[in-house]
């Protein structure tokens, strides 16, 4: 089956059902000419036609499924911190604490775009949950919790409060593994399948063209603009913008090929449950959760008492690899929540997040590519990010910003990963691992 084909559009998420029908944008058929082209109907892209084409640029948008059909329709929802996987120390080490700072105010400007966005658009997103909890999984990292506050307090001014286990539970928070929480102010959560949806009606109501079924297979200069070639026609335009995220194809354009690592991340939604069914385990709070694992688990009581559960550290897309990590994911749920290992799991789905050898995104133009840009690889943490970064790319392209502009952290462009096409197989090494130091 080829990535355009209409039968393969359903991932089976709770997010799809709870959106009921889902606009389909036509195809392209035939030539085009637009001022911009976006590679990806995600956040990103949507992001970035809709900065444009506020700012007056005509630009369509190349989808090959349709849109939210990425990581930005299937993802936890998460509208938080993230862009890379350097801890803030690290990122101090590597490019000063200055621009660690830019970057933290980088991502705070993310998550208030996102909710500027909602506001503006009068957009129904079942937003809840104020802030972010980090519960940690073990006694150690608790104890780590309270040096770490005061560092992200005294360093970034960022709020951040510790919970012993007891307060804990005052917050109607509660489960075997959990030893403790560090709860940061910043963020919410919300269906992501609305969010995007939302956005991509802003986009169509500001003229921008958005065409479903329409995958880009090739990217060609001619003279001194680009062509993008389709299935069925192509699309002449000065500037490109490649918003394809974990889902890009690995030559499209050649420049990046061996330059990203899609992993998967899956989730699944239970049915809703009853008022004594959350009391039985303790967990009554709206607050979004993650715990320490290097391969973490993410999750939330969501607004309809379906509790959402998320995993990380599945490399390859394989039927018999993707069975085993939900597989993995219930088990895990059962034991974190035992009163709930009755309730069943009603919608389960994965997706690719997207992974660079740098451990940090990209916002910015591709080498030797004069007017294509791209804003990809948030690591696994793209609401928030991958709104501010469509939104910068297409800045970039409006010449209202220039790359100083944009903190050192998402300034490099990717380097290769070393013998890329065994880089799957490494990063399974290195899973391993985790799974280990995880215990
Ligand atoms: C299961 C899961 C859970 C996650 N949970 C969270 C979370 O809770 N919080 C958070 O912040 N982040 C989370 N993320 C990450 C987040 O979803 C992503 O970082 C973000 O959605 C990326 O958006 P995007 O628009 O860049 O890419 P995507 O949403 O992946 O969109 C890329 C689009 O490009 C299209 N495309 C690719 N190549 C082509 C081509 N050649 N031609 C035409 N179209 C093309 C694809 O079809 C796709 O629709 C999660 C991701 C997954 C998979």
């Amino acid at each position: 089956m080829t990535v355009g084909d209409r039968e393969s559009i359903s991932v089976g998420s709770f997010w799809e059902a709870s959106v009921g029908t889902i606009k389909e944008d036509r195809q392209l058929v035939g030539e085009a000419v637009f001022d911009v082209a976006v590679i990806g109907g995600g956040i990103t892209g949507l992001s970035a036609a809709l900065r444009l084409a506020e700012a007056g640029a005509s630009v369509c948008v190349l989808e090959a499924r349709r849109v939210g059909w990425g990581a930005s329709g299937r993802n936890g929802g998460f509208c938080c911190f993230g862009g890379s996987k350097l801890s803030e120390r690290q990122i101090i080490a590597r490019h000063g604490l200055d621009e660690a700072k830019r970057f933290v105010s980088y991502q705070l400007e993310a998550i208030d775009t996102v909710a500027e966005r909602i506001e503006r658009f009068g957009m129904d997103v079942d937003r809840h949950s104020a802030g972010e909890m980090y519960l940690a999984h073990r006694p150690s990292d608790a104890a780590g919790f309270a040096e770490q506050a005061a560092f992200l307090s005294d360093t970034f001014g960022l709020g951040a409060r510790v919970l012993s286990v007891e307060e804990l539970e005052e917050e109607g928070i509660s489960g075997p593994e959990f030893h403790g929480g560090l709860h940061m102010a910043h963020g919410f959560a919300l269906n992501p399948m609305k969010y995007v949806q939302g956005l991509a009606e802003a986009v169509r109501r500001k003229g921008a063209r958005i065409y479903a079924h329409t995958e880009v297979t090739g990217i060609a200069r001619e003279r001194d603009d680009w062509r993008l070639s389709t299935r069925f026609g192509g699309v002449r335009v000065s500037r490109v913008v490649m918003a394809g995220n974990g889902y890009t194809r690995e030559s499209v354009p050649e420049w990046i090929g061996g330059r990203l690592m899609p992993v998967m991340s899956s989730v699944m939604v239970t049915r809703p449950m009853s008022g004594d069914e959350l009391s039985a385990q303790g967990w009554t709070s709206d607050v979004m959760a993650a715990d320490t694992r290097i391969l973490l688990h993410y999750f939330r009581l969501m607004p309809d008492n379906r509790f959402l559960f998320g995993t990380r550290g599945g490399i390859f897309e394989l039927p018999e690899a993707l069975k085993a990590m939900q597989k993995r994911g219930r088990a895990d749920f059962e034991r974190m929540f035992p009163a709930w290992a009755h309730v069943e799991t009603e919608h389960s789905w994965h997706g690719h997040v997207c992974l660079a050898r740098d451990l940090s995104a990209y916002v910015g133009p591709i080498p030797d590519m004069p007017g294509v840009y791209g804003a990809m690889a948030y690591h696994g943490s793209g609401v928030a990010m991958a709104s501010l970064s469509g939104e910068k790319v297409a800045e970039l392209i409006l010449g209202k910003i220039e790359r100083k502009d944009l903190p050192a952290v998402i300034a490099k462009p990717f380097s290769k990963f070393p013998f890329p096409a065994l880089r799957q197989l490494y990063l399974q090494g290195a899973y391993w691992w985790y799974g280990f130091k995880d215990r």
